[in-house]
C-alpha cells in the first residue's frame, strides 16, 4: 500500500528531527496532503497506528490538512478545483491548465507535549 510507504518516510523524518533537536516525545504531527497526490487521507489514518507502533511516535496524533487541487485554465484563465471538475475547465472545457496547488505532501508542524 502506497500510503504505508509514505507514512514510514514521514515518521522517519519526524524521528530524525526529534533526535537532532533533543525532543523525546511528540504530541502531534501535522501533515499537508494535496488532493492531486492521489494519496487517500482515510488510508493514511487507517495505517498510521501500525506505522508508529513501538516507536517514540506511538502516542503522537496525526493531523491531516487537505490542500485542494487547484489549477488555472490556460485558455480562459478560470481558476478551478481539478478533482471536482475532473481535470477540465468548467468554464470552457479545456484541459490545458497550470497546476496551482494540490501536489503537496509535507510535514507542516510537529508539536511537542505541554
Ligand atoms: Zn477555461
Amino acid at each position: 500500500m502506497h500510503e504505508l510507504g509514505i507514512l514510514m518516510a514521514v515518521t522517519r523524518q519526524v524521528m530524525d528531527f526529534a533526535r537532532e533537536n533533543g525532543i523525546s516525545e511528540v504530541a502531534e504531527i501535522v501533515l499537508e496532503v494535496g488532493e492531486g497526490t492521489g494519496v487517500v487521507p482515510e488510508y493514511l489514518r487507517t495505517v498510521y497506528p501500525a506505522a508508529v507502533r513501538g516507536t517514540m511516535l506511538e502516542n503522537a496524533q496525526l493531523v491531516l490538512e487537505i490542500i485542494p487541487g487547484m489549477a488555472m485554465c490556460e485558455n480562459c484563465h478560470e481558476i478551478y478545483n481539478v478533482i471536482q471538475s475532473q481535470g477540465a475547465c468548467p468554464a470552457c472545457g479545456s484541459r490545458a491548465k497550470e497546476i496551482l496547488s494540490g501536489q503537496e505532501l509535507n510535514i507542516r508542524e510537529i508539536h511537542v507535549p505541554g
